[in-house]
């Protein structure tokens, strides 16, 4: 993959861009979601498009359920069928976290190993990724691309310039569900372990990792900008 096709997507973004990507690339363009404050909308552009496109949900089994619920929830109502549920291996977890509380003492090896090396395996075949991830939400965000390439693989943000604003815009105007949680003061929802209510709409992300340092999970292959090495076991 090189970076000429992205003359084929010029000027394109949110549904335009959505569009074509995924019929060039029917079946090797997965979307990847969380299923969280913000996904509704991705969700229904892909829902508009094609209701069948692969999304990956990695369960990292340390979900608010109100997040578990809110994925049934919109995949009857989208009516996805291309849903693919990925988990931590088992494996890994007992050699790593086998009491189940590795966030607190190494946050960068739980998340590489609940989400990373999970999605890695997940991705294998797939020769383009799609997130939702908005430059308003700041920090190692603020300069995302519509169009890049890592690990030679079209990697595309479809949202990457969309405002709060312009997101609760097009939810009212397609009566999209909120998660559950944004009523009760969360704008940015991931683990609960790691997730507190807060955040507002110019720091969205306040709420994750509280009191550290840390501002990514590591699935888009960078810690807080930066390229991020693989967290070792040792580590620990
Ligand atoms: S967000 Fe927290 S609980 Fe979830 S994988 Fe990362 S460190 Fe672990």
């Amino acid at each position: 993959m090189d970076k000429s096709i992205f003359e084929n997507y010029a000027g394109l973004e949110g549904g335009q861009l959505l569009g074509p990507i995924l019929r060039d690339f029917r079946g090797r363009a997965a979307v990847v979601s969380s299923f969280g404050a913000e996904s509704a909308v991705l969700l229904h552009m892909v829902a508009g498009i094609d209701r069948s496109s692969p999304i990956i949900f990695l369960d990292t089994g340390k979900h608010f359920w109100e997040t578990l619920s809110y994925r049934s929830m919109l995949i009857d109502k989208l009516g996805l069928t291309g849903v693919r549920v990925i988990e931590p291996d088992i494996a890994d977890l007992a050699a790593t976290d086998p009491d189940g509380t590795l966030q607190k003492s190494n946050a960068d090896l739980c998340c590489h190993i609940r989400k990373t090396l999970p999605l890695q395996r997940a991705l294998q075949g797939f020769d383009v990724t799609i997130s939702g991830r908005k430059r308003y939400h700041g920090a190692a965000r603020a300069t995302l691309d519509f169009l890049s390439i890592a690990d030679d693989r079209l990697k595309v943000e479809p949202l990457a310039g969309f405002s709060a604003l312009d997101l609760a815009a097009y939810m009212k105007a397609h009566d999209l569900p909120a998660h559950p949680l944004t009523e009760i003061g969360y704008f940015s929802i991931g683990c609960e372990p790691c997730t507190q209510a807060g955040g507002t709409a110019a720091d969205p992300r306040a709420g994750r990792w509280a009191g550290s340092s840390k501002t990514e999970c590591g699935i888009h292959w960078t810690h807080n900008g930066k390229d991020m090495p693989a967290p070792s076991v040792a580590s620990h």
